[in-house]
């Protein structure tokens, strides 16, 4: 693919937030590159007016004029790099308080077809990678060449007063080396970004190689071994590639350091005539051989470093400049607006098909709930009993046909009321490493929680023994994640999941599948618990498991995307067909 011509893209920086530090670090490189040229007058000046002193065994009090000169352009040479890794650090924490939050913030409003897609994740794997610091490398280098300009203008303009084709010769030298250097940055950059699935994965394997929550199918299963070659044949491949890079990176170094050794000669050699001559005072041949050499030097390291940093900056903003313009959902993060009641929801010829896949997972599929009942979505995993949910809560929306709540397409809803509508459920359900409390607190962020109604939910579910055997009830911290944290157990927390749920005001409430990890009659009882609750709502229940649609008002049966078949539980049994056929299988799980 070709590729865009590489602008600095500088209007991503988030200057906003580290506007003063960024300031204060641009006048202590600026004062700290006009140091570095006054200290070749400070030099020559203090070995010119010592040489004198000792020439004519006379003490000359000027020179401690010239030492005090010396000393303060070696003091501020000292100070302002230390001042400016402390502004830095100030900046750097600055951003990772209110510019990480911007970005997290961001994540949370894609428009859910991002958080699916692999390109849209390996590039929010890049830009969330320490951005912080991507932020103030690429200003670190904009200042640091700052002051290596100011710097060779100054050492240029001093050398071309006594030989002007010497400075020529620099500028000649700082071509190659900015050349290579540009190239060295792009590589650099393309590598990481060619590594950077590999470095998803292998931090995956990590991950399951680690973490708790894989802990027990990791001793059950034995798949140590097996995930561990994975992890270094991942590693190896993305290691193969940095390599190269490395190779090339070496050899640049090498080549540029050369270069500037040359350069820095060939400037010396140029400055012995003028110094016999008379013409350059030995203080100053002094000074500016020194000069000449720290700047070749810091030509051959600086420049090539902060020109690869910054074309890596450059594509760095690039991302980050993809990543803002991905494509959001409106008002995602707009509050919940509780809508007081809806009378009905149909589905009328819906089809759909994943973006990016060539089959559609729902095919003409129309049906109709009506509030105060409830509903039992059922067949075989696979079916297209979660997509309806996902349509259903607006995750997707480029979906053929209607889906219409009281008469009104829900496109047309804003995102705020959608979100109001709905209390779901899902399979994999979050497990907050909060306190019991914390955990109702956030299923609504609108209203304050009730802790009555919490406790009365608790004892419904039977949560209350359990908790209150936590050493601090309910503001116990959940999960093993920090130290004083208790674990619950799967049942517990799919149950503490439907006392959230059951918290939102909300008038559709969704179960799909959360109780997966109970066994078959245990997740009747939670559903049949869950109906008892929700009278005044309408309920949708999701399984593959069919015990607890007996408890259904209306059961709708899946197949392959299609509606089988539809109607009460009694109705559906003496039809004697999909439905029947698949509770028979089942009927033993229950008995
Ligand atoms: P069920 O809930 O009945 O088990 P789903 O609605 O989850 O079934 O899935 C229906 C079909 O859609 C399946 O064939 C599944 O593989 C496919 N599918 C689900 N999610 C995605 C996705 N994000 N991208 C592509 N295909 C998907």
């Amino acid at each position: 693919m070709k590729r865009k011509k590489s602008v600095f893209i500088f209007s991503e920086m988030p200057s906003d937030i580290t506007r003063t530090e960024n300031a204060g670090m641009l006048i202590l490189a600026v004062l700290s590159g006009l140091c570095s040229v006054l200290q070749i007058y400070a030099v020559s000046g203090f070995i010119n007016t010592a040489l004198r002193s000792v020439h004519n065994s006379l003490f000359r009090p000027e020179l401690f004029l010239k030492l005090s000169l010396l000393l303060l352009t070696v003091a501020v040479d000292w100070l302002a790099p230390r001042v400016s890794a402390v502004l830095r650090q100030k900046a750097e924490l600055k951003l990772l308080r209110e510019y990480r939050p911007r970005m997290l913030e961001k994540c949370a409003a894609l428009k859910y077809i991002h958080v699916e897609r692999p390109d849209s994740q390996d590039l929010i794997h890049r830009v969330l990678k320490e951005p912080e610091r991507n932020w103030q490398d690429i200003w670190q280098a904009v200042l640091a060449l700052l002051k290596l300009l100011i710097s060779i203008t100054g050492v240029m303009s001093v050398i071309a007063g006594y030989v002007w084709w010497a400075a020529g010769l620099i500028l000649l030298f700082c071509i190659p080396l900015f050349v290579l250097s540009v190239k060295g940055g792009k590589i650099n950059f393309q590598t990481s970004r060619d590594t950077s699935h590999y470095s998803r994965k292998y931090w995956y394997l990590d991950h399951v190689l680690n973490s708790r929550e894989c802990l027990n199918e990791r001793k059950l299963f034995g798949y140590t071994e097996k995930v561990n070659r994975q992890y270094a044949d991942t590693y190896q491949e993305a290691f193969g590639i940095e390599t190269k890079t490395q190779v090339f990176w070496a050899v640049k170094t090498k080549l540029s350091g050369g270069l500037s050794a040359i350069a820095a000669l060939l400037i010396v050699i140029t400055l012995i005539q003028p110094t016999l001559s008379g013409k350059i005072s030995i203080g100053l041949f002094i000074s500016l051989v020194n000069a000449v050499f720290l700047l070749t030097n810091q030509m051959s390291w600086g420049l090539s470093r902060n020109i690869d940093t910054l074309v890596r900056g450059n594509e760095f903003c690039r991302d980050m400049r993809a990543f803002w313009e991905l494509p959001e959902e409106e008002g995602v993060l707009e509050p919940p607006q509780y809508v007081k009641n809806i009378e009905e929801i149909i589905f009328r010829n819906v089809c759909f098909q994943y973006p990016g896949t060539d089959h559609k997972v729902l095919e003409n599929v129309s049906f109709t709930m009506k509030m105060g009942k409830n509903y039992a979505l059922v067949g075989v995993n696979g079916a297209g009993k979660t997509t309806i949910i996902k349509l259903l809560t607006g995750l997707y929306s480029d979906y053929s046909g209607e889906i219409l709540i009281d008469g009104r397409e829900l496109r047309s809803y804003p995102s705020s009321e959608q979100k109001g509508i709905f209390s779901v459920v899902y399979q994999d359900f979050c497990r907050h490493a909060l306190t019991f409390k914390e955990n109702c607190e956030i299923s609504d962020p609108c209203h304050k929680l009730s802790e009555e109604k919490m406790v009365k939910l608790a004892e419904q579910f039977d949560l209350v023994r359990r908790i209150e055997r936590f050493p601090e009830g309910y503001d116990t911290l959940l999960g093993k994640t920090r130290e004083g944290g208790v674990d619950l157990s799967g049942g517990q927390w799919q149950k503490l999941a439907m006392v959230r749920a059951l918290l939102r005001p909300a008038k559709v409430r969704i179960l799909d599948e959360p109780t997966a990890s109970l066994d078959p009659k245990m997740e009747s009882e939670i559903y049949r618990l869950f109906q008892e609750m929700t009278k005044d709502t309408l309920t949708i229940l999701v399984s593959h498991r069919l015990g607890f649609a007996r408890l259904a008002d209306e059961i709708i049966v899946f197949e392959n995307g299609k509606i089988r078949e539809q109607g009460g539980f009694q109705r559906l049994m003496q039809k004697k067909g999909l439905f029947y056929a698949m509770y028979e299988e089942q009927r033993s799980w229950y008995q």
